[in-house]
């Protein structure tokens, strides 16, 4: 068994779908085929939400834009010219009653109740379409089999009643490819979840390490795992392959590729981890995996933006080491802060945090009872692994250095 995961962009178009239909069919292994919802259905989705939450009418037509979207993919693909045939106008329906009928109550709630339709409404259509093309593929509601707990936008998964699920879900043997959604679970009770933005291929890691599959491959619009965001760094070059600790780093800098938290699941087994093209799915793609061949090493650059240092200063100089440490960065905790980066002196603690600007007002307000805080907003962390001083002085040359860490292997920056 193989687990293949595909992201919205490359089901973005009827075109899309077709050209997964070309890479599932020269498969010998079975396949478990996870698919994000169609395109930027998920942003739009967000956009139902928070129009429905503000008592904007317009939500109806935003939703029925993306449904004219979605009946458009599937006219690209099936000869059938009823359009009450397409098969996800019940579920549109059912979203439709839900918000004419429904009170938006929790916003994280009522997020994954609406939002996880993206994927209902993608895995669908792609199942229905393999099928019309001779391949026998069994459509799974992973909201029945992913279980989680009620901590919605941010789902946790309950281990055991999911690996029991899983087990009992993707085991017809007389079937060849299984399709199912990633980024969704649901509750014992019956309410959908998500994993978190982006979270498909963490749904893909976590089938991959139950069914103990040959491998995960993930099907992008690049060619694999880049050592720069090509936007940024024009020159990026493809990476060949990468040990797994090496991925968690890149995506812990801020790397957007794959989600954080796809490794572990698959580390936890040793199953190796592709990232290919769907545009030029002849080319290898990037491994990742416990042991990669002694490639040239080449210097890794990720930047993550958007983000805020604050130096925290205690009002009777006292040392900052110690004991006032974990009580600082447990404050951060609890106002559900993410810390990127420390770095502790004597008398001060710098700490470079996305810039959420609401949770840090509080923090701040909270960490002033004791200490002095001053911060700098609109800044950057620019992280090289594998430096070289031609690669630092490449990124930094025309930047204010605000902090500067060094270990063996790597070096970050928060710059201005
Ligand atoms: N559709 C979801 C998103 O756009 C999940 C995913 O693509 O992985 O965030
Ligand atoms: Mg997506």
């Amino acid at each position: 068994m193989k687990v293949f995961k595909f992201g919205g962009a490359s089901v973005k178009d009827s075109d899309g779908i077709k050209g997964l239909f070309n890479i599932v069919r020269e498969e010998k292994d079975r396949l478990v085929i996870v698919v994000s919802a169609f395109g930027k259905t998920t942003n739009a989705l967000e956009g139902v939400l928070k129009a429905w939450f503000t008592g904007d009418p317009a939500y109806q037509e935003l939703l029925d834009s993306i449904l004219t979207y979605h009946i458009s993919i599937y006219d690209g693909l099936f000869n059938k010219k009823d359009p009450e045939a397409v098969p996800v106008r019940d579920s549109f329906r059912l979203l439709k009653d839900y918000l004419k009928t429904g009170k938006p109550e929790d916003w994280d709630f009522e997020y994954d109740q609406v939002v996880s339709f993206g994927e209902i409404w993608s895995t669908t259509i792609v199942s229905e379409f393999l099928n019309y093309q001779g391949l026998r593929s069994e459509w799974i509601d992973i909201r029945k089999v992913l279980i989680t707990d009620s901590t919605y936008r941010d789902a946790n998964v309950l281990q055991d009643e999911s690996t029991k699920r899983i087990h009992e879900a993707f085991n017809d043997p007389g079937i060849s490819f299984f399709v199912t959604q990633g980024f969704i679970g649901g509750t014992l009770k019956g309410k959908y979840t998500t994993l978190g933005r982006e979270g498909s291929d963490y749904t893909a890691a976590i089938l991959a390490n139950v069914l103990n599959a040959e491998s995960v491959t993930v099907w992008k619009d690049v060619p694999g795992l880049l050592n720069a965001d090509p936007k940024w760094l024009g020159d990026a070059q493809k990476l060949d392959e990468v040990s797994y600790r090496e991925a968690v780093e890149m995506t812990f800098s801020g790397a957007k590729v794959i989600h954080p938290k796809t490794i572990k699941p698959l580390h936890n087994k040793n199953i190796p981890l592709y990232v290919r093209s769907f545009l030029d799915p002849s080319q290898k793609g990037t491994l990742i995996t416990s042991d990669p061949a002694l490639s040239r090493i080449l210097p890794v650059f990720v930047r993550k933006e958007g983000q805020i240092l604050l130096s925290i200063l205690p009002k009777d100089f006292s040392f900052v080491p110690g004991e006032k440490l974990s009580s600082i960065l447990h404050m951060f905790m609890a106002h559900g802060i993410k810390v990127n980066l420390v770095e502790a002196s004597a008398v001060s603690l710098d700490v470079c945090v996305d810039d959420e600007r609401t949770r840090i007002t509080s923090l701040i307000s909270d960490l002033e009872a004791e200490y002095s805080v001053i911060y700098n907003d609109n800044v950057e962390i620019l992280s090289i692994r594998h430096y070289s001083q031609e690669a630092v002085d490449r990124l930094t040359g025309e930047r204010e250095v605000l902090l500067e860490q060094r270990t063996r292997s790597s070096v970050r920056f928060v710059v201005r």
